[in-house]
């Protein structure tokens, strides 16, 4: 089995996009097949700078790995039936298209643009269907030479027969069928020399061997003319399978504004390859009618054609960091932190921790701030806010926000000065842990005829700068016994202030 990802390099690398590499991917790995990447790049005005880099790094980082195809390094390939660019294949175009006009399956025309303009307005106008109207197609033999001979620019058509009918067989949604007169005579080589879409996908298909051809619903108008194209050439054509449409959770094409945007803009927002690759998965396929967490493993194992649906995807965002935070949780702090460090560390301006926090981290600290926060995270990219205060020297807060409910600013002057009293015999060899800390701290309430609540609450607020965080005394074990008693000291100092 041998499959493609075709992606022409006209812009983002964005989620339906990747979902079509992901399927043809898991296809070929699931039936020990060969997983091609093909650029199209043909349409050289809307060829966009950079874009094949960022659509392989979108395939890297997923760890979709291909067999054939760009090694990254400019035009260069790797796989047998290079090159994997189509602006480096024309010759093999010109050559096919040259068989096909001589078979009589395809004519030159020499329509200017303002015709087929006009032709166009007029069908409108008469509200008929879009389409060539066969000017060129028929022109008498001698005309056509001498236009040949004065090498007048022009574009080449494919004969499309005027009666029948195309039916494609669809692994997906089973037979859909045209009438060959509504399809047009669709051009195949363009003035400018490059081929269209519609020849260079099948003559690469045929030459690539490719045997199955999954792509999105949006390409399977196109399929009808290139099954003429296979019958014109005389060729077997693939197995096709029409991948369905992804909408947003308004039941609306999905668009940039439902968080269609690039793959790589998930990346950078902290979601984790393994949890995307699972969510994409399930736009449009399904292990059963429950599952959601597959893993890459299980996904590789089991994916298959048949539990493709006809009923378009709807693409939930919510879920997508649910599962995200499944996935974070699922890693060891081993495995977390160094995932987290270049979030943490990224300029503050992007989103990373303040600037007054000195970079490089310290990547021991790091990893013990992990546990701490695992739990409350979604996307890497909340844990610089979610832990600044773990890191920051001093530490900016409401002074009114240490005053719990029910105490007045003597009481918590009172309560963090104890508190502190109780703390610092603690010594940092050893006993500066949470169950220490705790037995050191939870009597002191009563003794205060303070709830723990309003005890615990004022030293979060000092020790953390915050009302909610995570707890208390394992927050204080990994803060340390210098950092915490000045912070209960800075507080009794604001309190005062
Ligand atoms: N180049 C087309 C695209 O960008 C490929 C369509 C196909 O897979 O045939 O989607």
């Amino acid at each position: 089995m041998r499959v493609r990802y075709a992606p022409s390099p006209t812009g983002e690398p964005h989620l339906g996009n990747i979902r079509t590499a992901l399927f043809n991917w898991l296809f070929a790995r699931r039936n020990d097949g060969v997983f091609i990447v093909r650029i199209e790049d043909t349409d050289q005005e809307r060829l966009v700078h950079g874009a094949m880099e960022a659509i392989l790094d979108a395939l890297r980082w997923l760890g979709l790995d291909w067999d054939e195809g760009p090694t990254g390094a400019g035009t260069e390939c790797k796989g047998g039936y290079g090159s994997y660019f189509q602006s480096q294949r024309l010759p093999l175009y010109h050559s096919h298209v040259e068989q096909l006009i001589r078979s009589g399956h395809a004519y030159r025309c020499y329509c200017s643009p303002a015709r087929l303009e006009a032709v166009r307005l007029a069908q409108q106008q008469q509200k008929l269907p879009p389409g060539y109207d066969g000017h060129c197609r028929d022109l008498p033999a001698e005309e056509r030479r001498r236009r040949e001979e004065g090498g007048e620019p022009c574009v080449v058509r494919f004969r499309i027969p005027l009666d029948g009918a195309t039916t494609v067989h669809d692994l997906v949604r089973s037979e859909v069928t045209w009438e060959n007169r509504l399809l047009g005579d669709m051009v195949i080589l363009k003035s400018d020399g490059f081929p269209t879409y519609h020849l260079a996908s099948v003559v690469d298909d045929h030459h690539m061997h490719v045997s199955h051809v999954l792509r999105a619903e949006e390409w399977l108008p196109s399929t009808p003319r290139h099954l003429l194209l296979y019958q014109a050439f005389g060729w077997e054509p693939p197995r096709f399978a029409h991948l369905p449409m992804i909408l947003g959770a308004d039941r609306a094409k999905l668009s940039k504004r439902h968080g269609a945007t690039s793959v790589l803009a998930y990346r950078d927002d902290g979601y984790l390859p393994d949890a995307m690759l699972n969510f994409m998965a399930l736009l449009g396929w399904s292990l059963d009618d429950k599952t959601t967490v597959i893993s890459r493993p299980e996904l590789m194992q089991h994916f298959s054609l048949e539990r493709i649906t006809k009923a378009p995807a709807i693409f939930d965002k919510e879920k997508l960091a649910w599962m995200n935070g499944h996935y974070i949780r699922a890693l060891s702090d081993e495995a977390l932190g160094p995932k987290l460090l270049p979030f943490l560390e990224r300029p503050a301006e992007s989103g990373g921790l303040p600037a007054d926090v000195r970079r490089p981290l310290d990547r021991g600290y790091v990893l013990r701030v992990v546990p701490l926060v695992k739990d409350r995270l979604k996307l890497l990219s909340e844990a610089p806010a979610l832990t600044a205060f773990l890191f920051q020297e001093r530490l900016a807060y409401e002074p009114a926000l240490l005053v719990q409910k029910g105490m007045t600013a003597e009481s918590a002057v009172d309560a963090l000065r104890q508190a502190r009293l109780r703390l610092s015999p603690l010594a940092s060899d050893g006993r500066w842990t949470a169950p220490y800390l705790e037995e050191a701290l939870r009597p002191l309430a009563a003794e205060l005829k303070l709830t723990t609540g309003q005890l615990f609450g004022a030293l979060r607020v000092a020790v953390t700068g915050q009302t909610a965080a995570p707890p208390l005394f394992q927050t204080m074990e990994v803060l340390g016994r210098d950092r915490c008693l000045a912070r209960l000291e800075q507080a009794v100092a604001a309190l005062l202030g």
